[in-house]
């Protein structure tokens, strides 16, 4: 709860409790002081503040001490200082009481148990009450100057008043007010009875204590019957319905006394308000006892048919659990295709599986109980098995035993056992529970799968290139072959430990390859560089194949050193990088001419045919000039040989000049030359001889230089003859010929001279067209 609200509530709390305090006090009071009573034998505001103390805690002391100090100070009339003691005492009493009661039993409501009821009479009654009369008692004689005589006199009549008052209304009051007083829903025949008997305990009350008259004798004994219908309520009924109506008839019973009715007054002899005082306490007490003891039999009721409930739950949900399990036991043992068996002590067979009849080849209908599992060994394993079933016994739990088993109609065969313990109810050894596979199948295909290894790996050990199969995540090697051992440069021992890797000289070619491989499966003659454990680096082939080993991919590699191929290779390359030259020079030389480094009379004989061949295609015109030095015999004989040679270079030189790229220049024979001009016409190809005629006649040649020294100057001319395609000739031979005549033509009219074939209609060599010589 907020602070704002928690003030407005103790103020109007402290309000209530002064309220009830004073006005009970002020009835009390007045009601006793009118019979001549006073001060009162009976204190009902006790129960007040002890009851606000128990539902209030601290805070409910200033509205205690409030209503105490108002009704001692102007009820009572006690100087205020008194007045002041009084309520200090009165609201410490039922405070130490509270506590002393919470000490004893911390349970909340105080009538539900035998104990609570002890720790409500001795904290809340009596030690309440003791406080209580102690400080008001020694405050009351101190303060009228009484003697010590007095002051116990009036402190044991303070504290039974005090006490009586407590004990007659405190459990009424806390029965109606507490919140954790026990409400339970009321069948109706309860609620009559509640009725019923109340209803019969307040007439007797009324009966006894203010219709009889008061005559001693058997009479005065009457009351004792109330204690049926208290008992009664008390048992059967809540303490919120048996309290007020016990703490009404103690009431009645006190107000008859008080005037002098009823069967405890019967005369000046009798003290009535004693006896009624003894009555209520004892019945109060009696029915606060056995309510408790009801509370706590309903209370052992409830809670014995909370655990009936539970157990009856755990037991069927046991029985269902065991009713599952034995129908998973079944199918289990119908379903499986293994034999289940369970033996005793001694291996003999109490169940089997109608699986181990068709294990050990066995019709259905022939029982097994009662023979025993080694009648189906053979002798050899029998004794494993015993092993088995005694480390089974022992608590071990020993791994799966390979057997052989015999079954007629079959060869021996290999049988798996793999056992558990059985316990009886106690948890002693009582026998086994076996399961027997058929692994026959299983150990055929392991041999198979051995014997597979083992010629896998003879063929890779003796295979002459290296092998190597390793881990494709991370390139550990798994197995290497000797040849492998010896290229790498590993041996055997280590051939496992290195990876892949670092046997490339490119190290990222490893996952190249392997991204390669992971894509297309497979990899064939790639040639890559690796590099052995020295740290050689050389030339290999590589294929390889993606495969699987036990716990993920892995890859078989092959690998050649093709090292000394690579070096034959570069080699051959080398010399057939020399032969091509010399094929190329050769084949230059074939067409040249050694002296003048023009074509010879062979190439010009396949490219005049191949020009004409083109020109006709095109149809454009060829040319040809054959060129013959004139008197080149006496040159030779004055100049000597030599010079000659000089002549004949410088000629080519010259040739060369005049020559376009497409024209081709040749040497004929001798001194004797011949060019064919793509393209030119007769015109233009008569130019053309006219001026190389006219630069070899301005050539001159000094001793000194080419020529023997001494010699004079030397010069020389040219006789030239031209013929054209198509008009001369559509052949490179006739070609040939009609230039040849036209160039004997120029020779007959004078030497040094250019002259045109004569068109083949004109014919003859008469004819032939000639440019007028111009030296
Ligand atoms: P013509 O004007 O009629 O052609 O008279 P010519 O002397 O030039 O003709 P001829 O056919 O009688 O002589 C050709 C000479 O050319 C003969 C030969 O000694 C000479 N000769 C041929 N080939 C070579 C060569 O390679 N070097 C040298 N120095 N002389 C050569
Ligand atoms: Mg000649
Ligand atoms: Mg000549």
């Amino acid at each position: 709860m907020s602070e704002p609200l928690l003030w407005p509530r103790r103020l109007r709390d402290s309000i209530v409790i002064a309220g009830a305090y004073f006005g009970l006090g002020l009835v009390t009071l007045r009601f006793f002081a009118e019979h001549g009573l006073f001060p009162a034998p009976l204190w009902l505001p006790a129960a007040v503040a002890f009851v606000a103390v128990v539902l209030r805690g601290v805070t409910a002391l200033p509205g205690i001490a409030l209503g105490a100090f108002l009704i001692n100070r102007y009820a009572i009339d006690a100087s205020t200082v008194t007045s002041l003691v009084l309520a200090a005492g009165n609201s410490l009493g039922p405070y130490l009481g509270w506590r002393a009661m919470r000490r004893l039993d911390p349970s909340s409501f105080p009538f539900a148990r035998r104990r609570a009821v002890a720790a409500f009479v001795i904290g809340g009654v009596i030690l309440h009450a003791l406080v209580t009369s102690l400080i008001g008692a020694t405050v009351v004689t101190s303060a009228a100057g009484l003697g010590m005589a007095e002051w116990l006199r009036r402190m044991f009549a303070w504290w039974l008043c005090d006490t009586a008052g407590a004990l007659l209304a405190a459990p009424a009051f806390l029965a109606l007010l507490h919140p954790a007083s026990p409400d339970h829903q009321t069948p109706e025949i309860l609620r009559q009875e509640r009725f019923l008997i109340g209803a019969f305990l307040l007439a007797l009350a009324l009966l006894f204590f203010l219709v009889l008259p008061g005559r001693g004798g058997i009479l005065a004994g009457l009351p004792f019957l109330l204690s049926f219908p208290a008992l009664w309520l008390a048992w059967r009924h809540p303490p919120q319905v048996a309290q007020p109506l016990l703490a009404l008839s103690c009431t009645i019973a006190l107000i008859g006394a008080v005037l002098h009715r009823g069967v405890f007054y019967f005369g000046a002899d009798s003290r009535p308000l004693e006896t009624t005082g003894l009555m209520a306490i004892s019945l109060i007490f009696t029915s606060l006892v056995v309510g408790a003891m009801a509370a706590e039999r309903r209370h052992a009721a409830r809670a014995l048919r909370e655990a009936n409930r539970s157990l009856t739950a755990r037991v069927e949900q046991q029985s269902r659990k065991l009713q599952t399990s034995e129908q998973v036991f079944e199918t289990v043992v119908q379903t499986s295709p293994d034999a289940i068996l369970m033996t005793n002590l001694e291996g003999t067979i109490t169940f089997a599986s109608p699986q181990t009849n068709l294990l050990f080849g066995l019709s259905p209908d022939v029982l097994l109980e009662g023979m025993t599992f080694c009648q189906f060994l053979t002798l050899d394993t029998r004794a494993l098995w015993a092993n088995q079933l005694s480390e089974l016994i022992a608590g071990n739990h020993p791994p799966p035993l390979e057997l052989t088993a015999i079954a007629p109609q079959r060869p021996n065969f290999t049988i798996e056992s793999n056992g558990r313990l059985l316990r009886d109810g106690q948890g002693n050894p009582r026998g086994a529970v076996v399961v027997v596979r058929d692994v026959e199948e299983r150990r055929r295909l392991q041999l198979e799968l051995q014997n597979n290894e083992r010629r896998f790996r003879m063929l890779a050990e003796t295979a002459p290139f290296a092998l190597v199969f390793a881990r494709a995540e991370n390139g550990e090697i798994l197995f290497a072959n000797r040849e492998a051992q010896r290229l790498l440069g590993v041996d055997a021992a280590a051939a496992h430990a290195p990876f892949a890797p670092d046997f490339y000289a490119d190290p990222d070619e490893w996952n190249e390859i392997i991204g390669l491989l992971m894509r297309q499966g497979t990899l064939e003659n790639r040639e890559i560089r690796l590099r052995d454990r020295q740290g050689r680096i050389f030339w290999a082939i590589f294929s390889a194949v993606l495969s699987t080993y036990s716990d993920g991919p892995a890859i078989l590699i092959s690998v050649n050193d093709i090292t000394a191929r690579k070096a034959l290779e570069l080699t051959l390359r080398r010399q057939l990088e020399e032969i091509r030259a010399l094929q190329a020079t050769l084949q230059e030389q074939a067409v040249r001419d050694g002296l003048t480094g023009l074509f010879n009379r062979r190439y010009l004989d396949e490219t005049l045919e191949r020009e004409i061949v083109r020109a006709n295609r095109d149809a454009s015109p060829v040319s040809v000039i054959m060129l013959d030095m004139d008197h080149f015999k006496n040159l030779n004989d004055r100049f000597g040989h030599k010079a000659g040679d000089a002549v004949l270079q410088k000629l080519g030189e010259i040739l060369r000049d005049v020559c376009r790229a497409s024209d081709v220049a040749c040497r004929y024979g001798g001194e004797e030359f011949a060019l064919i001009l793509p393209g030119a016409t007769l015109p233009t190809a008569l130019e053309r001889a006219e001026s190389i005629r006219r630069a070899v006649e301005a050539l001159t040649l000094s001793p000194g230089g080419n020529l023997p020294a001494g010699a004079e100057q030397l010069r020389c001319t040219v006789s030239l003859g031209v013929a054209s395609f198509p008009e001369h000739g559509t052949d490179g031979e006739s070609l040939i010929q009609q230039a040849d005549r036209a160039l004997y033509a120029a020779k007959g009219s004078g030497r040094n001279r250019a002259v045109g074939a004569p068109p083949l209609s004109l014919g003859g060599p008469k004819s032939q067209t000639a440019l007028p010589q111009l030296v």
